[in-house]
């Protein structure tokens, strides 16, 4: 084990926080619906570290922690029912607003206990009973680092695991601009503690199944440009005999690199009338106030939200209201 080293950043969580987790018992830990690397990766390694300092930690997620992830510490012990349980405290990690916790979050049952929430995104709207939100995080997970260094406890292999799978998940391997040299740093530290990088790295980054490949290449299908927004969009009929793929996971990110584009986005259709939408932009433009705007979050470059209405005529007004957001911050 080795002794998290101070960093080029000052970051802290707040005392208070420190307090509230040292005399919990049994906290409930509950990572965002549609869980990314950074939702299950701060999740397990929250409920790692509490876990080593002898708490009864439990996780939840509404939804199936993707099997890529299955390498992470209590992967197979992430609840996605809480019911009968008896938690102490309740920690959200990564999520922006309680509507993210999801079915797993019973306000009748735990409306009462006091809620911490961790979280970097900017559009956070202090949810929480104690609310630490650091909009300069590339990750939850660099927060959890913060937290580990400020509780004095070491890193060890299966932390630092954890710990780097949501910084390379929503850096996307040191791509974006919240990488700082503090984030470097601890990266350093990290692999320096047993976390393997490029085998983090493949695991969440380069694994696609044949299935999430052909949905791409349908919805590729659709790519259309609209001045700087390029756009595509994601049926149920599409994905019709894909044996359970709903996502097209990563296209955003890949229709970015068009170099006509400033702003991506593609448009899933999901059952009951409703349509996940899923925002990227260069730097210098920015996408979370027309995520927020239609009650989603995210952060300038990388936001989502759930709408209603048929995908078509969604796609068309979103990309009018994305077309708004090309003129670049001043
Ligand atoms: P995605 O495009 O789903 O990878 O999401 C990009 C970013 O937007 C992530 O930081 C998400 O946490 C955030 N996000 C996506 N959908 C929503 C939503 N419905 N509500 C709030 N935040 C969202
Ligand atoms: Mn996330
Ligand atoms: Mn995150």
């Amino acid at each position: 084990m080795t002794k998290p080293q101070p960093s080029h950043s000052s970051i802290a969580p707040p005392p208070e926080l420190l307090d509230a987790l040292s005399s919990a018992r049994k906290p409930l830990i509950i990572a965002h619906l549609s869980p990314d690397g950074d939702a299950i990766g701060s999740l397990t390694a929250l409920g790692y570290l509490l876990y080593r300092m002898g708490k009864d930690p439990i996780l939840a997620c509404q939804d199936k922690a993707p099997p890529a992830f299955n390498f992470l510490p209590f992967y197979d012990r992430i609840l996605q029912d809480t019911q009968g349980i008896q938690p102490d405290l309740v920690i959200s990690v990564d999520s922006s607003d309680p509507t993210r916790m999801g079915s797993v979050y019973d306000e009748a049952r735990f409306g009462d206990l006091p809620l911490i929430v961790i979280d970097h995104h900017i559009t956070n709207v202090y949810f929480g009973d104690l609310n630490w939100v650091e909009p300069m995080c590339c990750a939850t997970d660099e927060m959890i680092y913060y937290l580990t260094r400020a509780l004095q406890e070491p890193l060890d292999e299966t932390l630092a695991t954890a710990l780097l799978t949501g910084i390379v998940t929503d850096t996307r391997g040191f791509r974006t601009y919240n990488v700082t040299p503090a984030v470097m740093h601890i990266t350093g530290e990290l692999i320096d503690a047993g976390a393997p990088l490029s085998i983090i790295t493949e695991r969440v980054l380069d694994n696609r199944s044949l299935a999430l490949i052909t949905l791409w290449a349908r919805a590729l299908d659709t790519v259309e440009l609209d001045q700087g927004v390029i756009s595509a969009i994601n049926t149920l009929a599409m994905r019709r005999d894909l044996g359970g793929v709903i996502r097209a996971e990563g296209l955003v990110s890949f229709l970015l690199s068009a170099q006509e584009a400033k702003i991506a986005a593609v448009f899933t259709e999901m059952p009951a009338g409703k349509v996940e939408c899923s925002f990227r932009a260069r730097r210098g433009y920015d996408v979370s106030h027309i995520a927020l705007s239609l009650g989603g979050g995210g952060h300038p470059p990388a936001a989502g939200c759930t709408v209603e209405g048929e995908i078509h005529t969604v796609r068309s007004q979103v990309v009018a209201m994305l077309k708004q957001a090309l003129q670049p911050e001043s």
